[in-house]
């Protein structure tokens, strides 16, 4: 039986598993004993991973609606010429930006890049990922803060802290690795500050049950504070930090018995929590969706990062105001997917576009002049009739878009519809004009970053059928149907693309070029960045510990500006706060691949379902398993099981987001610079159900 050596593309922790394999077949799947990131542990979902060796075989080759209507399977040159020309036909009809493409984050870097090229340099068009919908908070309030998407903790950094505090994020459940450490640290406080009295909450130290959108105001209060007592760090500040006497003059608008008024925490509460990160020695304030995904999202999470800046806690063991990543590849897709850089540069630097040109032997007046347009002006943008083809990549839109009814509408209007991915029954693969069946993650190549920016390998583990094609292939297929010679000479294998990137990367802060993808196979990773040259001395490097970052004076720039309104308050007639998240540990999104393994299937629930607090149960006359409408914000209902518990406010109602119905009743409502949905504050009305 071989031994292979690959990663888990599920999450952005990127746990590296053993697979052992006999025949072509995985008989077991263990977690890599040494890996610095997971040691010998791992989630269901990892363990699982064997499950999509069986399913996955299904269609092999790709689907196409001929012009009578009929589905047929006229293998995969012609599918890559029909698509080459229906894509070319619709872009001379109606503009280049009538085509437009949804990814994903769960591609390798390899696949990013290459559909980056393909779309945005080639086709001049546009393609945003469903990063936008968890990481694109934390990709702008790192480039406003520091100069740069450099998310600088390692993963060590929860073990040597003394004083973790997460804010908005719910590790037992949604990163068990990140909790596994934590626990493992027997000498730390665990404070979680959330509106929900979450899994963590419940394992935690200390819990505030903070009121939902008011991060940015607790965080805010809190810096005031400190700077009045003047317990902040003037010589970090003085040395590595820019607009401080802005901040101190702004955060003097939010008194602590203002900002316990806002936040509903205690006056006893917020003096507890400051006295708290003042007596840590080494304070860690991690934050995810919760912080992500908001109408204020960005500021927020800079409130977080701001007073860890004026704190000094920056660039030690054990500190950072970090960002915790949600899917396998975000990482990578923020670097290389071409959709909000170049490539990790600037769009309009001559000379960078010049390095990108030489590296890639095109003509440096094809590549993308601009970021993308984000996703929900793709999906508007198909709405009202502007964009007529769409490609969508591994991802399913239909269950996991906010306000997804709108998405459906979408769907309905395309012109010309493709669909890639593993599974041909999501929600999203109706209607479409291709359907192009790539293999899952265990028969393909590539490398992927995960949240502490480490890139990892994933090997191929079992041989794929001769007709199968994995998402490279296909993309690469693609290219060569639409002409587009400089991919067909140098973009041949994944590994041809990673030697192409390693030189994009060149001096840049996310400097690869020392690493090698081979070498990268039964390696312990690698965390960006590593120059050709430089000597690994260690598995666990962390950003900023000469306090640079990375605009041209090296200071990290304090970002902040007042709290907007909530563009969704709470009426009489939307009396309810719809906070949705991670609903368990096995189910993964939209659970198209979860679904496959039967343990999590057993322990799931398979209608949708609410968490309600016991007074609004009381009240409404519910028992657990009764079955109520919410009614939205957004102007559409939904039906839901109940749930009865006291872990919500009693104004909030929780909803696990793997069902479709979640999503049918959150809103279209944006981060003002990020564009990410606010997924977990639409309000809505609740009615027993009529039967
Ligand atoms: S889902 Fe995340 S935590 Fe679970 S095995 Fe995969 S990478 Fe590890």
């Amino acid at each position: 039986m071989k031994k292979i050596q690959s990663l888990c593309n599920y999450c952005a922790i990127d746990c590296n598993l053993d697979f052992y394999v006999e025949d072509n077949h995985i008989m077991a799947v263990k977690p890599t004993k040494g890996y610095p990131v997971n040691d010998g542990f791992c989630c269901i979902k990892g363990l699982s991973l064997d499950k999509q060796q069986t399913v996955v075989d299904k269609p092999h080759t790709p689907r196409v609606r001929m012009e009578d209507g009929t589905y047929q399977y006229p293998g995969w040159d012609y599918t890559f010429n029909y698509i080459a020309k229906r894509f070319r036909e619709i872009q001379e009809k109606y503009g280049n930006e009538a085509l437009a493409g949804i990814s994903t984050g769960q591609l390798t870097l390899e696949e990013f890049a290459i559909n980056g090229h393909i779309m945005r340099d080639h086709l001049h068009t546009n393609v945003d990922g469903n990063t936008r919908l968890c990481m694109a908070s934390a990709v702008v309030a790192h480039k406003q803060e520091y100069g740069f998407d450099a998310p600088g903790f390692t993963l060590e950094d929860l073990e040597l802290s003394d004083t973790i505090i997460l804010v908005g994020a719910n590790p037992v459940v949604a990163h068990p690795i990140v909790w596994d450490r934590i626990r493992k640290n027997q000498n730390k406080k665990l404070i979680v500050i959330d509106s929900r009295k979450s899994e963590t909450a419940k394992n935690a130290d200390y819990f505030y049950p903070i009121k939902t959108k008011m991060d940015s105001t607790l965080f805010y209060g809190l810096a005031n504070y400190f700077i009045e007592k003047d317990w902040i760090d003037h010589e970090f500040i003085n040395q590595h930090v820019n607009r401080f006497d802005e901040y101190k003059e702004f955060v003097k608008d939010f008194p602590l018995e203002q900002v316990s008024k806002d936040t509903h925490l205690s006056m006893e509460q917020l003096l507890e929590l400051v006295e708290l990160i003042h007596s840590g020695k080494r304070v860690s304030m991690w934050w995810t969706m919760g912080i992500n995904q908001s109408h204020n999202a960005v500021r927020a999470a800079q409130s977080i990062m701001n007073l860890q800046l004026i704190l000094g806690n920056y660039g030690k063991p054990g500190t950072g105001g970090n960002s915790i990543t949600g899917q396998c590849n975000a990482m990578g897709s923020r670097l290389f997917s071409n959709q909000s850089s170049l490539y990790g540069h600037e769009f309009t630097d001559s000379d960078s576009r010049k390095k990108i040109a030489d590296i890639f032997h095109c003509d440096e007046r094809i590549l993308a002049e601009g970021p993308t347009k984000t996703y929900d002006q793709i999906i508007d943008g198909i709405n009202d009739g502007t964009i007529k083809a769409l490609w969508i990549l591994c991802t399913n839109p239909r269950h996991s878009w906010t306000n997804n009814e709108t998405f459906r509408q979408a769907m309905e209007k395309l012109e010309f519809y493709v669909v890639q991915d593993i599974y041909d029954d999501i929600e999203s693969a109706e209607n479409y004009d291709v359907f192009l069946p790539a293999v899952s993650g265990i028969k393909k190549e590539g490398t992927y970053v995960n949240l502490e920016r480490r890139l990892s390998r994933l090997v191929s583990v079992i041989e794929p059928d001769e007709d199968e094609k994995n998402d490279y292939q296909i993309m690469y297929g693609i290219a060569k149907a639409l002409g587009l010679q400089d991919i067909i000479d140098y973009w041949k294998t994944p590994e041809d693309c990673f030697n192409l990137l390693k030189e994009v990367s060149r001096n840049r802060p996310f400097d690869i070029t020392g690493v090698d993808f081979r070498g990268l196979e039964n390696s312990h990773g690698i965390q960006w960045p590593f120059k050709e040259g430089e000597e690994l001395k260690e598995d666990q490097r962390r950003l900023y510990s000469d306090g640079k970052f990375f605009y041209p004076d090296q200071k990290a720039v304090l970002q902040f500006e007042p709290v907007p309104k909530n563009p969704m308050p709470q009426t009489e007639q939307f009396p309810y706060i719809f906070n949705t998240g991670r609903g368990s540990v096995g189910q993964w999104h939209t659970q198209s691949r979860t679904r496959e393994v039967q343990f999590i299937e057993n322990v799931s629930l398979h209608h949708p379902y609410i968490y309600i607090h016991t007074k609004l149960a009381k009240e409404m006359g519910l028992k657990h398993e009764d079955w109520v409408t919410l009614d939205s914000c957004n102007g559409q209902s939904a039906d839901f099981a109940v749930r009865i518990t006291d872990d919500v406010q009693e104004d909030e109602i929780f909803c696990p987001m793997h069902y479709i119905e979640c999503n049918k009743l959150t809103a279209s409502v944006y981060d003002p610079y990020s564009k990410e949905p606010s997924y977990k504050s639409a309000v809505v009305n609740l009615r027993v159900k009529e039967r």
